[in-house]
């Protein structure tokens, strides 16, 4: 038996820490604070790829690839921008043995590189929308690094689009995050989202709004799962991009940027799980069925994995496994794919050739049934869907039961106190930048967003008791 998991009720920091590595999924560089991804966990992204990218091209998004080098004068062309991304900045001094001129920013985000070519893409109305996206890899110096969640080099995509008025860009991101994101994370993660914009404070620099999803994970902490931004005028008029209209007036375009990297393969893994390990979300699982033949003691192995191999090929349309090392109990490899979190688990061994059926043993439940080869292909699609069903309510019951409406400060230090998350608290809050900074230094909560869907309720900002029209999201987050 291998050595146990921490126990993920009981330390769920450290339960995530060492089933990432033990899971294969990512280990670090050499470089310090860099994620080297492992085939397991790759694959996880390359499914998110998948759902994603089809999401974004039904939207009119295409592809393209821009340089990773930036020279720095781009950078510090929005001056928010530059003010909120220098101190996560990589840079480039030499090449070649030779000092730059002009250093490199090494990619932290796109905006100012695409900004500066496409000015001289967009001339007229006619061409607009301009809509791009981009799979890449970014660089933001971390100094504290965590496998998924904060290391100084992760991929992600980036889109990146143009647009004729405010308006359309505004409607553009919210698309995107309902239509993408939101759906992303419901119909293949098996997540539930608390939708909503940021606060001027939390919002992305130079944009106008910033729209989020926001995820609990098991630790009732929050995580960003995702962002949109509606970047209005701004980067437009730093940059200069006009067209002419129909009525032949130069007009500044609207831009919006959004994106989703691979932080949500930590969310994925923090949302799902318990003390067993991973619990991958049925349709984007790296493997969704594993296969182990039983050998009997004594007798021949070769029909058994010839059944084996011949159930991989009936279930060709599903991501599979045939575990056939030989040094390994049944038992073992039991507990490795649970550990890994493969979804569905199929037995068969000599008894079950003869009876024509082979078992059916589930990852989130435990249960076992026999199914018959002759309901086999149906059972399998309906247990998948049930275990994705059953892992969205999971989640979602958690999320309902650590989400708590808090009127009084002493209550929300109270909540806040301590290492572990709070939950989300829906509180009241006057609007003060001010009076957020002051509740983030004394309680680590932030405002992770202002919920879309609410209850419009007038109260009073549970710190300075200045009014307040609604409700909003604190957590302490990742
Ligand atoms: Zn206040």
């Amino acid at each position: 038996m291998a050595d146990q998991l921490p126990s993920r009720s009981e330390n769920f920091s450290e339960w995530y820490n060492t089933i990432v590595q033990r899971a294969d999924l990512a280990d670090y560089g050499a470089a310090k604070g860099t994620m080297i991804i492992k085939p397991y966990g790759y694959a996880l992204w390359e499914n998110i790829q998948t759902y994603l990218d089809k999401r974004f091209k039904k939207h009119g998004a295409k592809n393209a690839f821009f340089p990773t080098f930036i020279p720095l004068s781009y950078i510090q062309r929005e001056k928010e921008h530059v003010e909120g991304f220098t101190p996560n900045l990589w840079l480039v001094a030499s090449g070649g043995g030779e000092t730059l001129e002009e250093p490199y920013a090494v990619r932290p985000t796109s905006e100012t590189t695409i900004n500066m070519t496409v000015r001289n893409w967009i001339h007229s109305y006619r061409d607009l929308p301009l809509l791009l996206n981009l799979w890449n890899s970014c660089f933001r110096y971390e100094l504290r690094t965590r496998l998924f969640l904060r290391t100084s080099e992760f991929l992600w995509q980036e889109g990146h689009t143009f647009h004729a008025s405010w308006d359309e860009a505004n409607e553009y991101a919210l698309a995107i995050l309902t239509d993408a994101y939101l759906d992303f994370y419901a119909n293949a993660a098996a997540m539930p989202s608390l939708a909503g914009r940021k606060s001027e404070k939390e919002k992305f620099p130079g944009a106008d709004i910033t729209y989020t999803l926001e995820q609990m994970m098991g630790d009732g902490r929050a995580l960003q799962g995702c962002t949109a931004h509606n970047l209005g005028h701004n980067f437009a008029k730093s940059f200069d991009i006009r067209y002419l209209d129909r009525g032949n007036e130069l007009q500044y375009a609207a831009t919006a940027s959004w994106g989703l990297s691979t932080r949500a393969i930590g969310a994925i893994l923090m949302t799902h799980g318990d003390d067993k390990g991973l619990l991958m979300p049925p349709r984007i699982a790296p493997t969704q069925i594993v296969i182990v033949p039983i050998f009997g003691k004594h007798a021949d192995p070769a029909p058994v994995l010839a059944a084996a191999k011949q159930l991989a090929r009936e279930l060709a349309d599903y991501r599979v496994e045939i575990d056939a090392r030989d040094d390994k109990s049944p038992g073992f490899k039991f507990n490795d794919w649970e550990m890994r979190g493969v979804p569905l688990r199929i037995e068969i061994g000599p008894k079950d050739i003869e009876k024509n059926q082979v078992v059916l043993a589930r990852r989130d439940t435990g249960e076992k049934k026999f199914v018959s080869n002759a309901e086999l292909l149906a059972q399998v699609a309906q247990t998948l869907d049930s275990i994705h069903d059953t892992l969205y309510a999971r989640a979602k019951k958690f999320q309902d039961d650590h989400t708590f409406s808090v009127d009084t400060y002493a209550e929300f230090q109270a909540r806040t106190a301590g290492e572990g998350g709070a939950g989300f608290l829906m509180a009241h809050w006057c609007g003060n930048r001010e009076c957020e900074t002051a509740i983030q230094q004394e309680t680590k909560a932030t405002i992770r967003c202002i919920p879309f869907v609410q209850t419009k309720e007038a109260g009073k900002c549970i710190r300075c008791d200045g009014a307040s029209q609604e409700r909003v999201v604190f957590a302490k987050a990742y």
